[in-house]
């Protein structure tokens, strides 16, 4: 597919939570072309330092405006400049990038911790038809500033916190056994790499098909420098190009 390199101009950025903003671009050439699953790589200043881009997943796309939005949490050096980008500012981002979700899920079922949260939030939009159900992981309440977020694609909402201040206490995995028994016939998951796994081990017994969006450090964002490569099911993927979606079954090294 092809791959743009764009000059964005910032449209809006707001804060969701205490950490975590959406920054708005226009660049309709993404916007056209990307979808659910897909990233873009963000050069977040015009000096040498951050020296490389910063991936983040598509969160919205709004075609007719040409506009893109990413939901990022920050974190360090490039995550704190981007924050600091104001209406008006142009950023270089190459995109879009990567292999995106399968989409003929009949019931498909959302499974997100933390900024996994982020591109499945565009998965959301593409299947509001299916009506998809969305369980949400996080570490307290103010993790799940989510939900009003997706309530239009996703009103069937299921809740965990760690500490047990929003919905059932636990991890996801407290209440993923008893909604795989409900006929989903698809798990897209995004989120931590112990969770990812967890949740496509249950999947496997269950036998409900998984797809697993993985995050990996990674430099070129192109299937160049190998920097993101992982173990695969008898041969090393490239999570910028192979990925960052597989079905959980491809994946050996999480
Ligand atoms: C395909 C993909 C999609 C992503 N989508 C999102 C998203 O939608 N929202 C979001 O908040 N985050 C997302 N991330 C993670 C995001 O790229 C990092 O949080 C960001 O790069 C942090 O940069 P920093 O300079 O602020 O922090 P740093 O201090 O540089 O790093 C903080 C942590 O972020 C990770 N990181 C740093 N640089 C990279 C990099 N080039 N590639 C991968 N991980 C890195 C490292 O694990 C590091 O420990 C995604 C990562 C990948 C690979």
């Amino acid at each position: 597919m092809t791959k743009f390199l764009c000059t964005a101009k910032v449209v809006g950025q707001y804060m969701l939570n205490a950490t975590t903003k959406q920054i708005d671009l226009i660049v309709p050439e993404i916007a056209r072309t990307a979808v659910p699953g897909q990233f873009v790589n963000v050069q977040v200043s015009r000096h040498t330092a951050p020296l490389l881009r910063r991936p983040l997943g598509v969160a919205a796309v709004n075609r007719e405006d040409g506009t893109i939005s990413l939901m990022y949490r920050i974190l360090g050096e490039a995550t704190r400049i981007l924050a600091d980008a104001c209406s008006g500012d142009t950023l270089s981002v190459v995109g879009p990038l990567g292999h995106g979700f399968d989409l003929t899920a009949k019931k498909p079922l959302l499974i997100g911790g933390g900024l996994g949260l982020a591109p499945l939030y565009y998965l959301a939009a593409a299947l509001a038809k299916q009506k998809p159900a969305v369980l949400m992981g996080g570490r307290i309440a103010d993790d799940l500033f989510w939900q009003d977020i997706y309530q239009d694609y996703c009103p069937e909402q299921y809740l965990t916190t760690d500490d047990g201040s929003l919905g059932t206490q636990g991890t996801v995995m407290a209440l993923l056994p008893e909604l795989l028994t409900k006929g989903y016939d698809c798990a897209y998951v995004c989120g931590p790499v112990p969770m990812m796994k967890a949740v496509a081990a249950a999947c496997a017994a269950a036998k409900v098909p998984c797809q697993v969006s993985l995050e990996r450090y990674m430099a070129c964002g192109l299937g160049a420098c190998l920097s993101c490569s992982c173990g695969g099911v008898g041969k090393r993927l490239k999570v910028c190009t192979d990925g960052p979606v597989f079905w959980a079954q491809e994946v050996a090294e999480w």
